[in-house]
């Protein structure tokens, strides 16, 4: 088996305590698995990212001893890629361009006797599947089928998704030109040819909608593993957006050995390599094969 694993960090600030249990789990796995491990920029988001925030974060990974095995990629070079993706896609009517903004799906779903909308997310009520009446096009959307995505993750072992019901046709390019998060990530992980995906457990509901993608695409789905999250003092999960601190990695056997025992490591050691190198032991211990379920 080929491994190739992967970091996959949104520069949107500097890395957080949160954000090195994921990327020393990727950097875990794939040693443990004698594979290659790149980091990707995900840029794509142009509103969110913070000017200079990529070049802090692979200097956080680097203190750590996480270091890619080729130069990192970004996301923003690549939207050509996207665009030929979604030129695909919707030659092949599995994608549809879209008029609607959250006002009119909002006042849509009112319509249809739907109430407040889960976790924020509006589950888009079909409007312009069959066309847009002579609107304007705004965003463009995945045509989702009926059915249930089942998949199994290394960790959480079996999940399944009825992506139709619970996500709806989901957008692919928004409304401001931005390629869309799952559709980048996707073709992406296929152009780079990612066998495995290692990353945090607040991303494993998009997994559903990466699988439909994958199949529409003719891409292979990759076989993924999510990590613990990191809960702050609130018990709330350290994110960006609630205020997490910046990993401080002037100690950098320290931060390891934090990040290593959300996983359920021990490490010790009197240098960052001698820390990665218990700490590969231990995970490979843990999750390898990469098909266990458990522990
Ligand atoms: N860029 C995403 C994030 O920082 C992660 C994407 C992924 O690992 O699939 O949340």
């Amino acid at each position: 088996m080929t491994y190739l694993g992967r970091f996959a960090p949104s520069p949107t600030g500097p890395l957080h305590a949160g954000s090195l249990v994921a990327a020393l789990a990727s950097w875990l796995d794939a040693r443990a698995h004698g594979g290659r491990w790149l980091v990707r920029i995900e840029d794509v988001d142009a509103p969110r990212c913070v000017p200079g925030a990529d070049r802090i974060i692979l200097q956080q990974l680097a203190d750590c001893g996480l270091l890619p095995d080729a130069p990192p990629l970004y996301q923003s070079q690549r939207s050509a890629l996207y665009q030929r993706a979604l030129d695909e896609l919707v030659a092949h009517d599995l994608a549809y361009p879209c008029a609607c903004s959250r006002r009119d799906i909002e006042a849509e779903l009112l319509r249809l006797g739907h109430s407040k909308p889960r976790h924020g997310e509006l589950v888009y009520p079909g409007t312009c599947r069959e066309g847009l009446h002579g609107r304007e096009p705004r965003a463009w959307r995945l045509r989702v089928n009926a059915g249930s995505v089942a998949w199994t993750d290394r960790r959480l072992g079996p999940q399944t998704q009825n992506v139709e019901q619970e996500v709806g046709d989901f957008v692919l390019r928004r409304a401001d030109g931005c390629f869309a998060y799952q559709l980048a990530v996707v073709v992406d992980d296929g152009a780079q040819g990612i066998s495995h995906i290692v990353r945090g457990a607040d991303l494993a509901d998009n997994t559903a909608r990466q699988i439909l993608l994958q199949g529409a695409l003719s891409l292979p789905t990759p076989v993924y593993l999510h990590t613990p999250l990191v809960l702050g003092a609130n018990g709330e999960k350290l994110s960006k957006q609630n205020g997490a601190q910046a990993l401080d990695t002037s100690e950098p056997r320290a931060a390891l050995k934090t990040a290593a025992s959300a996983l359920g490591l021990q490490v010790t050691g009197a240098t960052v390599g001698d820390c990665l190198s218990v700490a590969t032991a231990q995970w490979a211990a843990l999750w390898k094969p990469a098909v266990k379920i458990g522990p």
